[in-house]
């Protein structure tokens, strides 16, 4: 077994199930932790020490395979339709139907029945519903690095769209670029576990007396921004941090898996031919150079790392509002661009009481903590130069 993946420290491993997919013994399954983070675990009767495993690690020193030379726009679909349904500027759906037309898949992540959220592949239009918005928590690639592998040795387009260890894991696994292969990957600041989503969809069905068949983490129904929905397929509710001890701690960055808190992929090198996030802060300069934008059904920030990427952006520009930007601007309201996220103390004493308590955990600090928060994030949202005017005239009436 010395050649074989061992995880012992939790921040070194991601899931991205690269291992798995490589194993030519099927020795390697993906276990859950207390946290609900899955783990690659070796069945030692199976393994036969070949050491690939160990290659294809995204946490290795060996790992290298970014793309470096990035562009950076501001961009949003044209179509409505497409608009109202992505989480940002729609940019995935742009540039899956276009692998779509040439007859290629595309791999994302889709829900499954009980919440779970595991990446599939669609190579119809009609499906591509199933894979668009944002789901704030992990996906399971499952064997889908199998099937891209498959589907690109016979000739196929393939799009695989994922969070920048996923892309990682993917192009450790195929071990060389194919042509028609397009990777897109998302700014990412860290993913929670499915077992915790699932025990606050329990919570907050009850507390809102509904039966929960859909969800959205954003619902452009309430513009563009972090307000989702929680749908009985006939009514909605609003699933937001005011209502959901779960959603709040993702925002806050306290519930991640170990390993984005040790995250190597939020640099200036990136994984995927393109990058797709929001253009949080946009100015307004910008919007105007994007022509008939509507600013409140969500723009996207898009970063091009690849000729290849390029040669997407290009054949997809007629659909698109899109203007030029930099890096610079791009990092202001985006800091995962720069760093990983770091853990607070909140995260730590969290993480120990929800291995002894589970959701508990999560209610208590929420009611605890909840006033503390929304007084940190309103007084985020006043600048800071304001701010200290406010407290300049705050402590003249007090003398
Ligand atoms: C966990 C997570 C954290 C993010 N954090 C940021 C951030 O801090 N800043 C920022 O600017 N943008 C962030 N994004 C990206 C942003 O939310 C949008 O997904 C992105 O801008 C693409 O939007 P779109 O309108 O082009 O496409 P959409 O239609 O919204 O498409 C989203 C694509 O992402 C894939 N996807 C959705 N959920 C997951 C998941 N859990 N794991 C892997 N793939 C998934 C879908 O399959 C689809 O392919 C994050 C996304 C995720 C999933
Ligand atoms: S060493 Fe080879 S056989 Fe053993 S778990 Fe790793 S890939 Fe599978
Ligand atoms: S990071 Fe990916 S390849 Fe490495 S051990 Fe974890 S699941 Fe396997
Ligand atoms: S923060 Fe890093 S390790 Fe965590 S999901 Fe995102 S890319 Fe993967």
């Amino acid at each position: 077994m010395k050649d074989c993946i061992k995880i012992e420290n939790p921040k070194e491993c991601c899931g991205c199930g690269a291992c798995k997919n490589i194993c030519p013994k099927n020795a390697i399954t993906m276990e859950e932790n207390e946290m609900g983070f899955f783990y690659p675990v070796v069945d030692e009767e199976l393994c036969i020490n070949c050491g690939l495993c160990k290659t294809v690690c995204v946490f290795s020193d060996k790992h290298t395979g970014e793309n470096k030379e990035a562009s950076v726009y501001a961009a949003a679909s044209k179509n409505t339709d497409t608009l109202m349904n992505s989480s940002s500027g729609g940019l995935f759906t742009e540039l899956a139907s276009a692998v779509i037309d040439k007859g290629g898949a595309v791999f994302g992540a889709a829900w499954s029945e009980d919440f779970s959220l595991h990446h599939i592949a669609v190579t119809k239009k009609s499906d591509l519903n199933m894979l668009r918005g944002s789901k704030y928590v992990q996906s399971s690639t499952d064997d889908t690095y199998s099937q891209a592998k498959k589907m690109l040795d016979n000739g196929m387009y393939v799009c695989y769209c994922g969070t920048p260890c996923q892309i990682a894991g993917l192009k450790a696994f195929l071990k060389k670029d194919y042509e028609k292969l397009l990777t897109l990957d998302l700014i990412c600041h860290g993913v929670p576990s499915v077992k915790m989503l699932q025990q606050d969809l329990e919570y907050v069905s009850k507390k809102k007396k509904i039966n929960i068949t859909d969800i959205k983490f954003r619902d452009k129904g309430y513009g563009w921004g972090v307000t989702g929905s929680l749908s009985n397929g006939t009514s909605k509710v609003k699933y937001d941090s005011g209502v959901s001890p779960y959603y709040f701690y993702f925002l806050n960055g306290e519930i991640y898996r170990e390993s984005c808190y040790n995250c190597r992929f939020p640099s200036e090198g990136r994984q995927g031919d393109i990058t797709l996030g929001d253009y949080w802060g946009i100015n307004q300069e910008l919007v105007k150079q994007m022509g008939d934008v509507d600013l409140d059904k969500g723009i996207s920030c898009i970063l091009v790392n690849s000729e290849k990427g390029r040669q997407w952006i290009n054949q997809i520009k007629g659909s698109l509002f899109i203007t030029s930007s930099d890096r610079k601007s791009a990092e202001k309201r985006n800091k995962q661009l720069t760093h990983a996220s770091v853990p607070t103390p909140e995260h730590n004493a969290l993480s120990a009481m929800y291995k002894e308590k589970e959701y508990e955990a999560f209610v208590y600090w929420y009611k605890k903590n909840y006033k503390k928060h929304i007084v940190r994030f309103v007084k985020g949202l006043i600048p800071r130069k304001t701010r200290r005017r406010l407290m300049q005239v705050y402590s003249k009436i007090k003398g």
